[in-house]
């Protein structure tokens, strides 16, 4: 894997069509307008009243009692982890997924956490045989499994909810606590065709980023029982993440989390439209397993993906290179222009 936000591709000010993630959207006027006007206080005094608005709604879309404000999904993980584990504990999560494979073995380094990378059912969730297999004995030679954490939506797509279930269930089964990457949660619950709260059932904390499809400027909102968002916060406050005036970006949270929601089922089209393009497309494999969202995911032969990427961004686009594939994230900033324009620019470059 290579992480093409990483590679100095500056695009302000430039007109290329962005595909990378769905964290480039940038905050439009309106948007702007709603940080500009936020009523602040302190949050580490817990006086930002922006900010409490915005912990007060999440916790209800999600359906638990408290909720906390972050900088970032990273963050947010960890603290969870650090609040469900301590030292020689062990944490089970998927082979792929963001905490295991993006976060920098976070929880291990400043926690004494031991991830367990699972494999994945080829629908991005993990089979509960698999869960209970990895749970230690009550050894001495061995980490105390402790939590499980799954991920929805994963690589793109949304795992079913029998299939998270049934995963939840094992780790029940197994006494562990549970803890949802619900980086993308908006993006499974339109896929699923239920609320958010109903994906996030079951779970003993859940992580929803506000900077990614919903498209605010940063953040992301840690959703649990209260007695578990106190000891977060503490954790929080220890990783540097307790922000002062940061109603200016809960404000714009609390905003996209009211207004941006619906416009995700767009986003979800538009990838569907790119997808079927391109699978048009001689040379190019499109990736079509079930519950895909805002992701697009290529597989093609010949051409290297940093070959593709180059002769793509020749075009007008910007996508992130990976190994032997590509994804392209569809987002807010993308309109049925760019759609269009997108298919044109793979049309001329495997016409060559
Ligand atoms: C983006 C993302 C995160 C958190 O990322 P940050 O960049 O730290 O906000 C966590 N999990 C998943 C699945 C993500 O996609």
């Amino acid at each position: 894997m290579s992480y093409p936000m990483e590679a100095g591709v500056g695009t302000a000010g430039v007109n290329v069509i962005d595909l990378r993630s769905d964290t480039v959207t940038r905050p439009d006027a309106t948007l702007r307008r709603v940080m500009a006007e936020a009523v602040v206080g302190d949050d580490v005094y817990g006086d930002d009243p922006s900010v409490t608005a915005l912990e007060r709604a999440m916790a209800d879309v999600i359906g638990t009692e408290a909720a906390l404000f972050l900088p970032s999904g990273t963050q947010s993980n960890l603290a969870a982890l650090l609040a469900h584990c301590g030292r020689g504990h062990e944490a089970l999560v998927g082979r792929s997924y963001h905490i295991y494979s993006a976060e920098a073995a976070g929880a291990s380094v400043l926690g004494g956490i031991a991830l367990e990378p699972l494999a994945e059912l080829p629908c991005g969730g993990i089979a509960p045989d698999t869960i209970s297999r990895a749970v230690k004995p009550d050894d001495s030679h061995c980490p105390v499994t402790r939590l499980l954490c799954l991920e929805n939506t994963t690589g793109g797509r949304a795992v079913p909810l029998a299939t998270q279930q049934a995963a939840l269930d094992a780790a029940r089964a197994a006494g562990l606590v549970t803890h949802l990457d619900g980086a993308r949660i908006f993006n499974a619950a339109q896929a699923l065709g239920v609320t958010p709260a109903r994906v996030a059932a079951g779970f003993d904390s859940v992580s929803v980023c506000l900077s990614k499809g919903l498209g605010a400027p940063a953040g992301s909102v840690l959703c649990g029982p209260a007695a578990f968002i106190r000891a977060a916060r503490r954790w929080r406050k220890m990783l540097g993440g307790g922000m002062r005036q940061s109603g200016i970006l809960a404000a714009a949270g609390h905003h996209v989390l009211t207004h941006h929601v619906a416009d995700l089922a767009q986003d979800h089209a538009r990838a569907e439209w790119l997808r079927s393009g391109l699978a048009q497309i001689d040379g190019l494999d499109v990736e079509t397993a079930p519950g895909q969202t805002n992701m697009v995911w290529l597989r093609f032969a010949g051409l290297g993906a940093q070959d593709l990427a180059q002769a793509m961004l020749g075009q007008g686009v910007l996508i992130g290179p990976g190994e032997g594939s590509l994804r392209i994230v569809v987002h807010r900033d993308i309109d049925d222009a760019a759609i269009s324009q997108t298919l044109a620019g793979f049309r001329a470059v495997f016409a060559a």
